[in-house]
């Protein structure tokens, strides 16, 4: 053949701009299988493999235990956020690595005194309707009966105390029952909900009967040794980190986010060291860096990953405050050259706005892709819906808006005893996307298919294609970017994901 068409990753990126994912596109390769022989997996760090190459952000609008859970179950990982006391924040990491799927370890629970409205409420704002009573109204007390619709639902005293109509007669379980034991229980019992108590009789979790039909299975988890999901948390270079630290790992985290947005700093790689020492266990996501020379200083420090992005966040104006950053795409391809050599893998964070994006920023070199606005509109991200001319939104902030900063978000940007905390992002909302559990699943889809596309059918092979210049770029034009857009409609409805 004659020489190829388009250019190698390594021509376009010499040259003197910085291009973000829009300004490029990627010529098609060979098809010779199918989407669904697509595999994923890929290396987050060194030492941990995932099957969906995604995880979301630490911010305190995008993940705590909800968001770890679900995306670990599909595939990915999630990063605590440190917005918050060490307590909370280990409690959010012992969540996830507590979970079993099909226990809820978080029922909604009450006392013997509170009264059937109380009930009334929660059915209006969660319904359902099905309550364990335990002595103090918490779990982890004393089980002592449980409230069902059927106690209460000719009852006109709203008033009435659960200790009157609640059902003491109970079947429960042991904890430690298996899944599979569980669900004959329930099967065989006919109940609506079996409680699960530990040997002193206190209530830990509970089944429900409803539930028994939507289990499904998850066979792309992330799961470590022990059959736990996994879970990643995010910490400063503060002093503060330290104890973080400790609590952390006692709570089974297995992954470390070193969350700076300069991430070449004397403090930085002291921590690296610090935790390589005490805790070589765990794998250190360093970052966030731009450069080749960032990568080299982390990389040396002894870093598993390196996050790659200085300022092409949907929330961030770091860019326009500092004039410090890169263009993502660049920034992207330089630091996964480099660090490939150290085989330390790269996780692309922040300005993922489509699929595509995902799939650029493979290959590209990222090994995965974090993400905040994209999966800060799902129901499992922290934070309730609410309607601002009739569109259902989540809020989605910064971690270095005034208003988080306010919060206690400043540790990331070296800012945190400052008098004047200048501000390096926003705070607003993003549209309702609602569960992840579909979500994700389209996502995956679509990235297959565009590795299908590009002719690669894992990651391994795409990134042999970049190194090797078999996979072929081009510039698009500013013009070119609107040809590829939606254009000439009169009007149009967008998919519901893109
Ligand atoms: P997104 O996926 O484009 O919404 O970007 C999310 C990423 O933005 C995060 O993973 C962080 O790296 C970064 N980030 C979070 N908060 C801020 C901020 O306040 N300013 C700048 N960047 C931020």
């Amino acid at each position: 053949m004659t020489k190829l068409d388009g250019f190698s990753a390594a021509e376009l990126f010499e040259r003197e701009n910085g291009y973000a994912y829009n300004d490029f596109i990627i010529l098609p390769g060979y098809i010779d299988f199918a989407p669904e022989d697509v595999n994923l997996e890929s290396n987050l760090t060194r030492n941990i493999r995932i099957k969906s190459p995604m995880v979301s952000s630490p911010m305190d609008t995008v993940t705590e235990s909800k968001m770890a859970i679900g995306l670990a179950l599909m595939g990915g990982v999630g990063i605590i956020h440190y917005n918050n006391t060490v307590q909370e924040q280990a409690d959010q990491v012992k969540k996830v690595k507590r979970y079993e799927n099909g226990f809820i370890n978080e029922p909604m629970v009450l006392s013997p005194s509170n009264i059937i409205a109380d009930i009334d409420r929660i059915k209006e704002n969660y319904g359902f309707s099905g309550i364990p009573i335990t002595e103090n109204g918490k779990l982890e007390s004393k089980l002592l009966g449980i409230v069902t619709n059927r106690d209460f639902d000719f009852e006109t005293d709203r008033g009435k105390k659960l200790s009157e109509v609640m059902t003491t007669d109970l079947l429960t379980a042991k904890v430690g029952i298996s899944l599979v034991e569980a669900n004959n229980i329930l099967k065989t019992s006919k109940k609506g909900k079996l409680p699960i108590v530990d040997n002193e009789g206190r209530l830990v979790a509970l089944m429900c009967r409803n539930d028994l039909l939507k289990n499904r299975e998850y066979p792309l988890a992330s799961k470590g040794a022990r059959k736990q999901l996994l879970v990643g948390a995010a910490i400063s270079t503060k002093d503060e980190a330290r104890e973080r630290l400790e609590a952390l790992v006692a709570a089974g985290v297995d992954l470390v986010v070193i969350d700076s947005a300069q991430g070449n700093s004397v403090y930085q790689v002291e921590m690296i060291k610090y935790i390589k020492k005490k805790y070589p266990q765990i794998d250190i996501i360093g970052g966030n860096i731009v450069t080749e020379e960032q990568a080299e200083n982390l990389i040396r420090a002894g870093v598993d990953a390196l996050r790659i992005g200085m300022g092409p966040g949907s929330i961030c104006t770091t860019q326009m405050t500092m004039s410090v950053g890169r263009a993502q795409a660049t920034a992207i391809f330089k630091t996964a050259r480099y660090s490939r050599k150290y085989q330390v893998p790269v996780i692309a964070d922040g300005g993922i706005a489509t699929i595509g994006h995902i799939s650029k920023a493979m290959a590209l070199g990222a090994s995965s892709v974090m993400m905040g606005s994209m999966f800060a509109g799902t129901a499992e991200a922290p934070g309730d819906y609410f309607y601002e001319n009739g569109v259902r939104l989540k809020k989605y902030r910064g971690m270095a808006s005034q208003e988080a900063m306010e919060a206690g978000g400043s540790k990331r940007y070296f800012a945190e005893d400052a008098k004047i905390k200048v501000a390096q992002g926003v705070s607003g909302s993003v549209v309702d996307k609602g569960s992840l559990f579909d979500y994700v699943p389209y996502l995956i889809q679509g990235i297959r298919h565009s590795f299908q596309d590009m002719g690669a059918r894992d990651v391994k092979t795409l990134h042999e294609y970049l190194y090797s210049g078999k996979l072929r770029f081009e510039l698009r034009s500013l013009s070119a970017q609107i040809e590829g857009g939606v254009h000439d409609m009169y009007s149009y409805k967008e998919p519901k994901y893109m």
